[in-house]
């Protein structure tokens, strides 16, 4: 086993590390083996509220950070990125020892990180508005400013990349945080937190206090000093937000939400290429994937060979302890486990083909064995709900208006892929599936320059790119009356 120091376990609040008011912890877990790793401070109410009044304070007119020149909101940034790079291997395997994703993938989302500091560093000081050419005797013109104090929610299956997608334009645009890492994976925010203080970002800039959703999570989303709240999670936990976002005062809200994505393969593809493409989008992070491209539609002339190649690339999947060279590593908790395992038993009961795997692997630690359901019906519940989990579905489909029709037929709309060597046929398909994002020939691909967000169930606002500065920014039209015209 490797071994991996843990040096942060407290509240981060206005740079300073402090116990919860209530002095109370909890374990956080390693999925690999269910051992406790350590216990963390457990924010609640009373740690929310130091943590809004830190941040607060720090949003003040007058306070270093809303006097410093933008440029060096950038270079701080930027620092940030080079000490997140610096740190790579050791926050990779404190993320894989909390999370349980294989080792690789996790240095490859510190590095995707920076990349998202440094995008949103070079950023900072070229926020303009716009000079508007105003009926009236007047100059108008239109100031974007930072949008206040700003609570985030993150969920545990991408940590180290879901905190600095929420962070760094927030920061870029000159706003305070809060953020609140998953229960599960509270170890890789509080490291991060440790280089945001070296940086040499000023107190009460970025606080973070983990705990628990309808603790912690809950005050926060009701905090009337909160101006914004940002979340990454589930449909139903989203609900709630956009509730409590609205309870106390009108918060501006964006939310990113679970997805049941599909991939759509036409005739024409490369059947083994094909199955490759499908074959990761589905099983990505153990399947943990907002955007997962879990319904994969397989056009009739090709469906046979596609399953069976699926299901070849499934069975060879190499799954175990992620800190060796394997492509998928245990669950993230006992919880999300079971969850996963009846969703196994309940495409089994439907009448699904389960071509490959079907059943947990081992009896230590929280690994599933890659999954594949063939002759999927779009009316199976594996076909319709979220699994979250390495449970791919494999549907059959004849016409194009058939499928998009069968595409777009689902509350969700985060991602969508096609693969098809015809250019009309993938840009049509681009342009009628309800989504946030369309992948052609590729799926995830997702970069700190595009934005990425949801269509309908999956979500509100954009995250990165310029849509993912601007959720935080607010505009504020100001308007000089001139002299009229002087007599001559
Ligand atoms: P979740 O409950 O939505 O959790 C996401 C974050 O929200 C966590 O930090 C959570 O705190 C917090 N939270 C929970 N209840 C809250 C409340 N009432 N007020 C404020 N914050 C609250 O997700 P989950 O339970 O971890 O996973 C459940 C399902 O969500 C999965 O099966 C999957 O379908 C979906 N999911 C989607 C994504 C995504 O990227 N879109 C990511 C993770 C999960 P805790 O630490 O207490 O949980
Ligand atoms: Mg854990």
């Amino acid at each position: 086993m490797v071994k991996v120091d843990v040096e942060y376990t407290k509240l981060f609040i206005n740079n300073e590390w402090v116990d919860a008011v209530s002095k109370k912890t909890f374990s956080t877990i390693n999925p690999q083996d269910e051992t406790v790793i350590a216990q963390i401070a457990e924010g609640d109410k009373a740690d929310i509220d130091l943590a809004v009044a830190a941040a607060k304070k720090a949003f003040h007119r007058y306070s270093e950070w809303r006097t410093m020149d933008a440029s060096q909101r950038g270079r701080l940034i930027l620092r940030l990125a080079e000490l997140l790079e610096s740190q790579a291997r050791y926050l990779a395997e404190l993320e894989t020892l909390d999370c349980g994703k294989p080792v690789k993938d996790a240095e490859d989302e510190v590095y995707f990180s920076a990349s998202v500091l440094r995008y949103y560093a070079g950023k900072a000081d070229k926020i303009n508005g716009n000079t508007i050419p105003a009926d009236g005797d007047v100059l108008s013109m239109t100031l974007k400013e930072p949008v206040g104090v700003c609570g985030q929610i993150i969920p545990w299956n991408y940590p180290i990349p879901m905190f600095i997608w929420k962070i760094a334009p927030a920061l870029a645009a000159g706003c305070t945080l809060i953020v609140k890492p998953a229960e599960q994976t509270p170890l890789t925010a509080l490291a991060v937190a440790a280089l945001i203080k070296e940086a040499g970002f000023p107190p009460g800039v970025v606080n973070v206090v983990p705990g628990y959703g309808p603790t912690a999570g809950a005050a926060l989303t009701h905090h009337p000093d909160v101006d914004k709240v940002a979340f990454t999670g589930s449909t139903e936990v989203g609900r709630i937000i956009l509730g409590a976002a609205s309870a106390v005062n009108l918060k501006r809200v964006t939310l990113e939400l679970g997805g049941k994505s599909p991939l759509v393969i036409f005739n024409d593809a490369d059947v083994e290429k094909a199955a490759q493409i499908a074959h990761a989008a589905a099983f990505a992070n153990a399947g943990q994937c907002c955007c997962a491209g879990t319904r994969t539609y397989v056009q009739s002339g090709i469906y046979d060979n596609f399953v069976k190649k699926a299901a070849e690339i499934a069975q060879k999947r190499r799954v175990g302890n992620p800190f060796d060279a394997v492509q998928q590593g245990p669950q993230i908790d006992k919880e999300m486990y079971d969850k996963v395992l009846s969703y196994i038993e309940a495409g089994k009961a439907g009448g699904a083909k389960c071509i490959a795997g079907g059943d947990k692997l081992g009896d230590k630690g929280y690994y599933i064995k890659p999954t594949v359901f063939a002759d999927v019906k779009d009316d199976m519940k594996i076909a319709k709900e979220e699994i979250f989990g390495p449970v791919q579905s494999i549907l059959k489909f004849d016409t194009f208006e058939e499928v998009i029709d069968r595409a777009n037929d689902t509350n969700y709309g985060l991602a969508a892929g096609v693969i098809t060597n015809d250019i009309t046929t993938a840009m049509t398909f681009a342009k009628f599936v309800r989504a946030g994002s369309v992948w052609i020939n590729t799926y995830d691909h997702v970069t700190s320059q595009t934005p990425f967000g949801g269509f309908r169930d999956s979500g509100l606002g954009r995250e990165l790119g310029e849509d993912g500065i601007n959720q935080y920014l607010e505009t504020k039209t100001v308007t000089l009356a001139l002299p009229k015209k002087p007599q001559l």
